[in-house]
C-alpha cells in the first residue's frame, strides 16, 4: 500500500477550514474539482472587495476606480506569468478567457491558420478532452475554405497507461508537422503525459499548444522545462471564480498570438479572484498540494484493488511521484462490472459523494462506455477516501 503523506496533516487542515463551503456541509464530500474546483474564503474575500471598493470596467476610464481595475488587470497578467514560471516573461502574453475551452478555440481560430500553409500537419490527441480536439478541425475547416489544405494527425497513445506514445509520435512527424496540441494532466485517466516527451518527440521548432485545465494548482508548473508555446487553464479550476481562464503566449515558435475581434468588457471580478487563488495556491503550496492528492489517488486505487468488481482507468498503479514512468494525479476513474456508471453516480450521492458518472467530454478516441470519476484538491481528506471505499465495498 502506498504510504499516504500524515506529515502533512497539520498542514491540510487548516487549508480545508478556509473553504466556507466545505466546512458548512459537513456530511458531503466534494470530489468533482476536475469539473471545477470550491473556492477559499480569500478568494470570495477578494472577488467581495473588489466589487464593494473600486468595481469599474478595465481599460476605458480615466477616474481612480476605473485605473484601479485596468492596473489590476495588467498586474494579474504579470502573476500569472510568475505563477507559470515564465523564465521570460517581458516577451510573453496573457489573455483572459472564461476558460480552458474559450482559450483553446482563441488559440485555434485567431492564431493557427496564420501558421499553416498548405500541405502543413498538425497532431490533434482525440483521446484528452474535446475542449482540445474540436477547435482544431474547426480550424482545419476555416483553411479549407480559404483553399489551405492540412493534415491532422491523431496523437498515438499507449496501450493500458493511455500516455502518450512519443515514440509513435516520433516516427510519424515530418518537416511539416507545425503544431501539436498536448494535454498536462488528463482529466479521465489522472496521468501526467510527460509533455517533455513531445518536445523529444516533435523536435525544436513544432509549436506545442498545452491544456493546462488540470494541472494548474494541482501539480507546480515550470515553463522553463517544459518548452512549450501556449499554457491554456481554467482558473476555476484553480480555485478561482467561476467564468475565469487564460492563455499564457510565448510568441516565440510562429506568429504572435492576438486574440481576434472586439473582446468587449473582460471578467474584472473573475481576473480580481484568479489573482486571490494563485496567491493562495502559492501560500499553500503547489507541491504540497500535490503531494497530499497524490497521496489520496494512491489511497484510493489501492483500496480499489483490492475491490473485485471495480476497474480502474488508465494507468492502475499508484506510483510515487518521483517515477519516471506514467504518475497518477489528483484523478480517478472507475466502473462497476454490473452497476452502470449513473447508476453508480446516484447511489454514491446518497451517500453524500459528488462525482461524476458520465463519458467526462472525451474526444472521439476516448472511452466508449461511461464511469465514473473521482477528482480531489487540496480540501479532501484521507477519511472522505476511506468512507467512499467502505460504500464502494458493500456494493
Ligand atoms: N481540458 C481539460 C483537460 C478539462 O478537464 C476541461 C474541463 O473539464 C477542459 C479542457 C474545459 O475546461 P472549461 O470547461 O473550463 O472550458
Amino acid at each position: 500500500m502506498a504510504s499516504f503523506p500524515v506529515h502533512l496533516r497539520s498542514w491540510q487542515e487548516p487549508l480545508r477550514a478556509q473553504f466556507p463551503i466545505i466546512t458548512e456541509h459537513p456530511s458531503l464530500a466534494y470530489l468533482d474539482s476536475a469539473a471545477t474546483s470550491q473556492k477559499p474564503r480569500a478568494v470570495l474575500d477578494a472577488a467581495q472587495r473588489y466589487l464593494t471598493e473600486s468595481n469599474a470596467n478595465a481599460g476605458r476610464g480615466t477616474y481612480p476606480w476605473a485605473n484601479a481595475t485596468t492596473a489590476m488587470v495588467e498586474r494579474v497578467r504579470g502573476r500569472v506569468k510568475a505563477f507559470l514560471g515564465d523564465p521570460a516573461p517581458e516577451r510573453s502574453r496573457v489573455d483572459f478567457t472564461s476558460g480552458t475551452s474559450e482559450g483553446l478555440r482563441a488559440v485555434a481560430l485567431d492564431w493557427l491558420p496564420g501558421l499553416l500553409a498548405d500541405g502543413d500537419e498538425i497532431v490533434v490527441p482525440f483521446g484528452d478532452h474535446q475542449a482540445n480536439a474540436l477547435p482544431w478541425l474547426e480550424a482545419r475547416e476555416v483553411l479549407a475554405r480559404r483553399g489551405v489544405r492540412i493534415t491532422v494527425r491523431e496523437m498515438p497513445y499507449q496501450e493500458g497507461s493511455r500516455d502518450y506514445d512519443t515514440a509513435e509520435l516520433a516516427r510519424q512527424v515530418t518537416a511539416r508537422t507545425r503544431f501539436v496540441a498536448a494535454t498536462h494532466v488528463h482529466h479521465v485517466y489522472g496521468g501526467d503525459m510527460n509533455v517533455h516527451r513531445v518536445r523529444q518527440a516533435v523536435g525544436p521548432d513544432a509549436v506545442i499548444c498545452l491544456d493546462a485545465a488540470q494541472s494548474v494548482g494541482h501539480v507546480p508548473i515550470d515553463l522553463a522545462a517544459l518548452d512549450v508555446d501556449f499554457v491554456v487553464f481554467s482558473g476555476h479550476k484553480a480555485l478561482a471564480l467561476p467564468g475565469t481562464g487564460a492563455v499564457w503566449s510565448r510568441g516565440l515558435r510562429g506568429p504572435a498570438f492576438e486574440p481576434g475581434g472586439w473582446a468587449g468588457t473582460p471578467n474584472t471580478v473573475g481576473i480580481a479572484s484568479l489573482e486571490a487563488a494563485l496567491d493562495w495556491l502559492e501560500e499553500a503550496g503547489v507541491g504540497r498540494i500535490e503531494e497530499w492528492t497524490v497521496g489520496l489517488a494512491a489511497r484510493l486505487t489501492d483500496g480499489l484493488s483490492r475491490l473485485r468488481p471495480y476497474e480502474v482507468l488508465g494507468c492502475g498503479l499508484s506510483l510515487a511521484a518521483d517515477s519516471r514512468v506514467q504518475r497518477r494525479r489528483a484523478v480517478v476513474t472507475l466502473r462497476h462490472e454490473r452497476i452502470d456508471a449513473a447508476d453508480l453516480g446516484f447511489i454514491l450521492y446518497s451517500h453524500g459523494f459528488m462525482v461524476r458518472s458520465d463519458g467526462h467530454c472525451q474526444a472521439s478516441a476516448g472511452e466508449t462506455r461511461s464511469s465514473v470519476r473521482v477528482s480531489l484538491h487540496v480540501y479532501n481528506t484521507p477519511e472522505e477516501i476511506d468512507r467512499l471505499l467502505a460504500v464502494l465495498g458493500t456494493l
